[in-house]
C-alpha cells in the first residue's frame, strides 16, 4: 500500500506516525508513505498557500492551484480522500475497504479549509472522524493511515490480530487480562485459568456480547447473532432485569 499525504506539515505526520507497529509495517516494506509539501508547488513570491474568501467570511482558505500541482506530481490513478468534518463518518468497515486499494491519497486541509472547486476536481471520497472540528487533517489521515494498515496481511505480526478487535462482527473486544494473577485483590477470572480453550472461546463470545449490549447496543445486529449467542443474551438479559 502507498500513501500519499499532501499536507502543509509533512513533519507532523511523519513524526505523528512512525512509530510500533506502523514503524515496522514501513521497514518491513508493507506499507509506504509519501508525504508531498502543498507549498512546494507554490508559484508566487511568498509560497503562499492560502488567501481570503470571496464574499468575506472569518480566516484563510486553501487555494486551489498548489494542490491541484501537488496532486498532480503523484501521477497516480488512485482514490483521493478528502479530511472533512462535513464527509462522511470514518468506521472499521470502511478501513478494511481501503485496505484492498494498492494507493491511496489523503488531502489535508488546513485553515478555514479549501476551495471547493479542488474538492470537485480531484476528491472521490469526503471522510470525517467525527463530529468535531480540527485545526487540520492531518491528525485524521493519520488515524486513518493506522486503522487501514492494520488490515494489510502482515501488517500485524502473528501474535497480533484484528479479528477480535472490537467491532469486527458488530461486537466490542472480551475483557483482557495479563500478569499478575492477582491485582489490587482483583482475580483472573477463573475460565481463563482453566485450559479448556472451547469455554474459554465461548466465554469470550459471552463476554464481548454483554458489553456491546451494555456499552454500545446500537452496533448489535440481534438478527446475525447464532441461536446461541441468542439464548445467552436473552437469559443475560432477564437476569438482569430480576
Ligand atoms: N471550515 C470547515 C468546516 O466548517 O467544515 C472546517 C475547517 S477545519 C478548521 C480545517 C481542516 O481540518 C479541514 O479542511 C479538514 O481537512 C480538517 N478537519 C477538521 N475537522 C475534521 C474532522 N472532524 N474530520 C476530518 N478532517 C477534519
Amino acid at each position: 500500500m502507498n500513501y500519499y499525504v499532501l499536507t502543509l506539515f509533512p513533519d507532523m505526520v511523519y513524526n505523528g506516525i512512525n512509530h510500533s507497529v506502523i514503524k515496522r509495517a514501513i521497514h518491513n516494506n508493507i506499507i509506504n508513505i509519501k508525504c508531498i509539501n502543498i507549498r512546494d508547488f507554490a508559484q508566487n513570491k511568498h509560497n503562499q498557500v492560502d488567501d481570503y474568501s470571496y464574499g468575506g467570511g472569518a480566516g484563510m482558505l486553501m487555494k486551489p492551484e498548489p494542490i491541484y500541482r501537488a496532486y498532480k506530481s503523484i501521477n497516480k490513478n488512485a482514490r483521493v480522500l478528502f479530511m472533512s468534518p462535513q464527509g462522511k463518518k470514518f468506521n472499521q468497515k470502511m478501513a478494511k475497504d481501503l485496505s484492498k486499494e494498492s494507493d491511496l491519497i489523503f488531502l489535508c486541509g488546513h485553515y478555514e479549509g479549501v476551495d471547493e472547486r479542488i474538492i470537485e476536481e480531484i476528491v472521490t471520497d469526503e471522510v470525517s472522524i467525527g463530529d468535531f472540528v480540527l485545526t487540520g487533517g492531518e491528525l485524521p489521515a493519520m488515524m486513518m493511515i493506522d486503522a487501514i494498515s492494520r488490515f494489510i496481511p502482515n501488517v500485524l505480526g502473528n501474535k497480533e490480530s484484528f479479528l477480535n478487535d472490537s467491532f469486527s462482527d458488530n461486537l466490542l473486544e472480551y475483557p483482557n487480562y495479563t500478569r499478575p494473577l492477582i491485582f489490587n485483590g482483583k482475580k483472573v477470572p477463573e475460565i481463563l485459568l482453566s485450559g479448556n480453550h472451547k469455554k474459554i472461546e465461548r466465554w469470550k463470545r459471552e463476554q464481548s456480547i454483554i458489553r456491546t449490549y451494555e456499552k454500545r447496543r446500537d452496533l448489535l445486529d440481534i438478527d446475525n447473532l447464532s441461536y446461541e449467542d441468542k439464548k445467552f443474551l436473552d437469559e443475560y438479559i432477564k437476569n438482569k432485569n430480576k
